[in-house]
């Protein structure tokens, strides 16, 4: 590993990659560079200890986080890239990194991770952010494949991922994700620590598979959820009323009809879930 180490830290700084391939940030395809490689060092840091792992990055760009995941030593590392400038510009480090890095070009919301790699596996990604969301539904959906997530998102989004019941920023996307996994947010970042800086602040968030999670469907959480936060101000009893007899359901679930969504805990959620698949 130490010699894939030196190797790495011989190659050029990003700053030199960009300007080689002609990189100019594309911001359809959600480009923001990340080239202070102490940041990426502590995103890498935050996955934990992947030595056993295979690790899925998503959209390596000219390659700081992945030279970061790559520098702790992950077992190995397969990078998804849809840009084909960047590819070409991430030659030099497939190079160093020998069977170490894998490099498939093509969309992530079109992989499968679980053929991609073996178990145990990880996924660590600076998002592009235009996909991030479901791109991570995709993933948090089968939870139980990965041994963590390790995702940048934008603030905001972070925020609804890791708020608790009771206030603005718990809604659907709370629920989901704090029902299957534990979410733990790790650190902000200012937009200038991008190149191009992208309009909004980005929290790395980290996930793991939630063991002891409440039982539902996965299509029922969503359907549930979607109706309940749909019409957040509204009391259950009518928000829920395109599912049918609300006030039973809510009766079965053991929630106040008079409740609003972002008061009932995911548990409620599960249980709500699970009574509307009963009475189908
Ligand atoms: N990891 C790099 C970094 O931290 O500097 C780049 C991160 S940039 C926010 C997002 C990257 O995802 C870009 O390289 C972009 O080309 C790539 N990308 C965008 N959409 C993609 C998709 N659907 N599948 C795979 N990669 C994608």
């Amino acid at each position: 590993m130490s010699e894939d180490s030196d190797a790495i830290d011989a190659l050029p700084p990003l700053r030199e990659v960009i300007a080689r391939h002609d990189l100019g940030a594309r911001k359809a395809l959600g480009q923001n560079f990340l080239l202070d490689l102490n940041l990426t060092g502590r995103i890498a840091r935050v996955a934990g200890d992947l030595a056993d792992v295979s690790v899925i990055e998503v959209g390596p760009g000219p390659g700081g986080l992945t030279r970061a995941l790559l520098k702790t030593g992950a077992r190995e590392v397969v990078a998804i890239e849809r840009d084909p400038r960047c590819v070409a510009a991430l030659q030099d480090l497939i190079a160093a990194a020998g069977d170490r890095l894998r490099i498939v070009e093509g969309d992530a919301l079109e992989a499968d991770p679980e053929a991609l790699v073996a178990a145990p596996r990880a996924i660590v990604a600076n998002l592009p952010y235009n996909v991030a969301t479901p791109l991570l539904l995709g993933w948090l959906r089968r939870i139980d494949a990965f041994r963590s997530l390790t995702l940048m998102f934008q603030k905001e989004v972070a925020d609804r991922l890791t708020a608790p019941p009771g206030g603005k920023a718990y809604g659907r996307l709370s629920v989901i994700a704090q029902w299957v996994a534990e979410v733990r947010p790790a650190f902000n970042l200012p937009a200038q620590a991008f190149v191009p800086p992208p309009k909004v602040m980005s929290t790395v968030v980290h996930f793991t598979p939630r063991p002891g999670r409440e039982e539902a469907d996965w299509q029922d959480m969503e359907r549930v959820t979607a109706a309940a936060f749909g019409q957040r101000r509204k009391m259950l009893r009518a928000s829920l009323r395109s599912l049918g007899d609300a006030e039973a359901l809510l009766e079965e679930a053991g929630i106040a009809p008079t409740a609003r969504a972002e008061e009932v805990p995911v548990s409620g959620f599960a249980a709500l879930a699970r009574a509307w698949a009963a009475r189908r």
